[in-house]
């Protein structure tokens, strides 16, 4: 009797703490998932052996493995919108095969949190993109996705959480602050993602991703002399003038400054679209003015 108590109350506290019991209806998708991390984890324990076939080689004498190794680890976070109306909306797409797209986090709305991948495996996000002369981004990357339909703000609890996340991710795989983008900035001609109410200053000021200097567009009062007078009176005028505090370099390229911070710039309007829902966040569809031309001047000194 004491017994079936005590299993009762395991079962009970096992599914309290780990909301895997009968009651989650995502039982049968956790299992395959379980079933395809056994395989990769079967794999990763074999001893490597040569290819048969083309690609075949001679093999040394022995097998030797070598001490000193880990797993290999994310160094870019890729943030997304789903541009679905509901969490459980884009579980369930993340749960169908059928759609082969996956991201290892998805923050809701509320702030709740589901890690549905283990950090260290691919998921599929990213599509086709590319950021510097990175072309496999799915590979280097985690993929967060955040609950929200393109066109709503960003909730407070959503922000917090997604910055505890990406405080644990950065401190677990060594991230640097430059190389938290967004999906946008990946894929220009194809993604919006997330989109211009995305507060990636907030992020910035916490350490994940760049922004600008705050006084990059400031004006400075100077004192300049203009030569007045008749011919032959050589007393200048000394006249205040409101002039940039910083100007561009004269053969200043804003699609190679673009290129160099990571942009794909073969489709230069998509380019400059995706770095102006980054950092810009107003007019995407217009042409780069000359304030903005500083700041991506600023920014890409940054990127250096
Ligand atoms: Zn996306």
């Amino acid at each position: 009797m004491k017994r079936i108590f005590t299993q009762a109350l395991t079962l009970l506290l096992g599914c309290g703490l780990l909301a895997s019991c009968a009651t989650n209806p995502y039982a049968a998708t956790n299992k395959s998932y379980k079933k395809q991390a056994k395989a990769y984890a079967k794999s990763l324990r074999a001893i490597p052996a040569a290819p048969t076939g083309e690609y075949t080689y001679p093999q040394g004498d022995y097998w030797v493995g070598t001490t000193n190794f880990n797993l290999r680890k994310p160094n870019f976070v890729i943030i997304h919108h789903t541009a679905q109306n509901s969490t459980e909306q884009t579980l369930k797409t993340f749960t169908m095969p059928k759609t082969s797209v996956s991201s290892h986090y998805v923050i809701g709305r509320d702030g709740k949190v589901y890690q549905m991948l283990h950090d260290h495996m691919r998921a599929w996000h990213g599509g086709n993109s590319r950021w510097g002369s990175n072309t496999d981004l799915n590979s280097s990357s985690i993929g967060i996705e955040l609950d929200n339909n393109g066109s709503e703000l960003f909730p407070e609890e959503m922000i917090t959480s997604l910055i505890a996340v990406l405080g644990k991710l950065k401190k677990e795989h060594g991230i640097p602050a430059e190389n938290f983008i967004g999906h946008a900035d990946i894929a220009p001609a194809r993604k919006v993602d997330p989109s211009p109410l995305f507060p990636w200053k907030k992020l910035a000021d916490n350490g994940f991703g760049l922004w600008f200097d705050e006084d990059v567009l400031d004006k400075e009062l100077v004192l300049r002399e203009v030569p007045v007078g008749a011919e032959g009176d050589p007393t200048p005028l000394l006249v205040m003038e409101t002039v940039p505090k910083y100007t561009l370099p004269e053969h200043f390229n804003p699609l190679d400054a673009l290129r160099i911070i990571g942009y794909d710039v073969r489709n230069p309007e998509a380019a400059v679209r995706a770095f102006k829902i980054h950092f810009i966040q107003n007019d995407v569809n217009s042409p780069l003015t000359e304030d903005e031309k500083l700041i991506l001047y600023n920014l890409y000194q940054k990127y250096l």
